[in-house]
């Protein structure tokens, strides 16, 4: 394997229209942290890349439908999501964002390098025309039919039912998102970058040289490789974003995919004066972590970009996770099916470790994973509280009791001893191996496999049972305990910064290298430890179902809101409404009608009269339920024989989207038979 000088991370610019969920944490921000923090420790030069991406249509539409500015939309989002990622310790070296100057600056000089070169077709095309709003119809500025499903409300990039890619031209009865209006098509001038062009080159790049990509992320290339590259542009007809820097461009910006990759370029460039070592020497090693949402543009649109500008180098990998779904069901910003970082820390104070944990443990690595509640409670319960917490709370406790804090000498060790302290360092290089080929849950499971040997070396060695009959034998046990005490601070540090800080200060001890991991005297005899809290508490089944709960209500609400009303009837006169005589009633008797299952024979006093009404409502109510009830009736209804009976007249029922049917009453009670008009 090559051996480079320092690394260049990057992670996928969040975009700045909402904020951060637990599915972007799982898929970029936990495992790029986790990977940068054990470079970091190893003494590596290594440098760790992000910001927000503040470009694009979805934030123009947001602010217009708020009535706000987009970047008013961008500076919420930016401060929002800033502070997430440093609430939950993602040790970031910047996070910039694609409005500042320096961005601005970038992107525009990368263009023009390509557009000197005549890397670019320039091609007049007929594009939708809003002439209402007076501008082109750009990607989500347009809706239609989806062609390939259906669904009416397919965006002009894609359907989001079915998920293919769209263009608007796609569409089938598109019409504008701004003004409702059927658009027109109209010739525009965009710049094109020929991936056609680049096609065998990526070809030998991706599917020769990097066969180590994950799979999940080899195969997606190899299919859009597979299938063949289309030109694809680079401008849009739009207000919000970098003007296209070039004359005759008025009205123009570089398309959002064009530019926010080069958000890690200008980003690395306001970090450091040394930018261009990170960028453009073929030493260091870059390396974008990304969701698989983004492979596309991070493995054949800005490796060509990068090719073709000509002074880059290009990542060395991309391990894309796929999809964490939550509770059985897609995260969804706008459905709100999502745990927001910001309210996971208002209910769970402190616990920023155990989500890094429970999203590392089940991260959508292959395969799209479920995160859960009850999962998230037995990842804290049964293995950080009863394994790590134990192991090290017996540790130091032990400690504290039989030494008043002071690591003892260890005598003489058996084999016992030794294959322990040896299984140390087999633990470490096993974590190593993980993290370098981005196998993150496996490389947490081995790390928690070092405070699993701790907890049963001392579960197999019982010093409690021993202290007085062999005082110098529970010396060399804490004393073994206590080093793998030491070690754990070590290898646990990527994943569980917050915790491994904590128990740093119990052992009072600094944070220790990478390369001390293995080692069996980290802890001098002597040394003096603090007196230790614990390190995770138990979470109690009520705030699970609390969390729960919440999922629930949302589920409730999107369901409500999911429905469509029927369309309006066609219009009536006033004369012809006012021919129907609707009244309140009051049920005086009611009672099945036997042989059926729908039928319910009522007695209604109408205020004119007594009558009889027979009316379909049996599955809905007991009639001893509705005895007494103020309705409202069509009293003028032509009679009609039901059952052999005679039905005067029918009750009003609303009918609810799943069919369930509720009396319509008055909001308090009116006399029978007043009119309702
Ligand atoms: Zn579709």
């Amino acid at each position: 394997m090559k051996k480079f000088k320092r690394y260049l991370i990057t992670s996928a610019l969040p975009y700045a229209n909402g904020p951060i969920h637990i599915g972007h944490l799982a898929g970029v921000y936990v495992p790029s942290d986790i990977y940068t923090r054990y470079l970091r420790m190893k003494g590596e030069d290594v440098i760790s890349i992000c910001g927000s991406d503040e470009h694009g249509v979805p934030i123009t539409l947001k602010a217009r439908n708020e009535g706000v500015t987009p970047q008013s939309i961008v500076d919420r989002y930016h401060a929002m999501n800033k502070k997430a990622f440093e609430d939950f310790g993602i040790s970031f070296d910047i996070y910039s964002r694609t409005s500042n100057k320096i961005h601005y600056e970038t992107a525009s000089d990368f263009f023009l390098t390509l557009y000197n070169k005549g890397e670019f077709i320039e091609k007049t095309s007929e594009q939708y025309y809003d002439e209402e709003a007076g501008c082109f119809l750009a990607d989500r500025y347009i809706t239609g039919t989806c062609p390939y499903c259906s669904n009416e409300n397919a965006y002009g990039d894609q359907c989001e039912k079915c998920g293919t890619s769209l263009s608007p031209s796609d569409l089938i009865n598109p019409h504008s998102t701004i003004s409702g209006s059927k658009p027109i098509l109209r010739e525009t001038l965009h710049w094109y970058l020929p991936l056609d062009k680049y096609e065998p080159w990526l070809k030998k790049w991706i599917l020769e040289d990097h066969k180590e990509w994950k799979t999940n992320v080899y195969g997606q290339c190899k299919s859009w490789l597979d299938q063949g590259l289309q030109p694809r542009a680079v401008s849009r007809d739009l207000d919000w974003g970098i003007p296209v820097p070039v004359k005759d461009a008025k009205g123009k910006v570089l398309y959002v995919w064009f530019d926010a990759p080069i958000g890690y370029i200008s980003a690395t460039k306001e970090l450091t004066p040394d930018w261009e070592k990170y960028w453009k020497d073929e030493e260091t090693k870059m390396i974008h972590f990304i969701g698989k949402d983004n492979i596309v543009f991070h493995c054949i649109i800005f490796p060509a970009m990068l090719k073709t500008e000509g002074s880059f180098i290009l990542p060395e990998n991309v391990p894309a996770n796929e999809f964490l779904n939550l509770e059985n069901d897609k995260i969804s910003t706008s459905r709100n099916w999502a745990v927001w970082l910001h309210e996971y820390l208002i209910d769970f104070p402190g616990k920023q470790d155990v989500l890094r944990y429970s999203l590392c443990a089940s991260a959508p690595e292959t395969k799209d994973n479920d995160f859960t509640w009850k999962e998230f409670q037995a990842r804290n319960n049964n293995e950080l509280v009863a394994i790590l917490g134990n192991f090290v709370n017996r540790t130091l406790v032990l400690t504290n009791n039989y030494y008043n804090g002071r690591v003892p000498e260890r005598g003489k060790t058996n084999s016992y001893d030794e294959s322990v302290l040896s299984e140390i360092g087999t633990l470490r290089t096993n974590v190593e191996t993980s993290l370098d080929t981005f196998r993150f849950r496996e490389a947490l499971k081995e790390a928690m496999n070092l405070a699993r040997l701790g907890n049963k070396y001392l579960a197999d060695a019982e010093p409690w049972k021993i202290i007085k009959s062999d005082p110098e034998r529970v010396k060399t046990i804490i004393n073994i305990a206590l080093q793998i005490t030491a070690n754990l601070t070590i290898i646990l540090e990527p994943f569980l910064p917050f915790s491994m800080e904590k128990l740093r200060s119990f052992l009072n001890t600094g944070q220790l290298k990478w390369e001390n991991a293995g080692r069996s005297d980290l802890l001098k005899p002597g040394h003096l430890i603090n007196k230790p809290e614990l390190l995770f508490d138990k979470i109690e089944d009520d705030e699970i179902n609390r969390q729960i709960n919440k999922l629930l209500a949302t589920k409730k609400t999107n369901e409500t809101s999911d429905v469509k009303a029927v369309p309006a009837k066609d219009p009536v006169t006033f004369d012809d409404f006012t021919k129907v005589d609707i009244r309140t009633a009051t049920i005086l008797e009611a009672e099945k009608i036997p042989k059926t299952t729908k039928l319910l024979k009522l007695k209604i006093d109408t205020g004119i009269d007594i009558r009889t009404i027979v009316s379909g409502i049996a599955e809905y109510f007991e009639p001893q339920d509705i005895i007494g009830k103020q309705i409202s009736i069509v009293a003028n209804l032509e009679p009609r024989m039901i059952r052999g009976i005679e039905s005067k007249g029918m009750i009003l029922m609303a009918e609810d989207s799943d069919g369930k049917l509720v009396l319509v009453s008055p909001s308090e009670k009116v006399n029978n038979g007043s009119l309702i008009k």
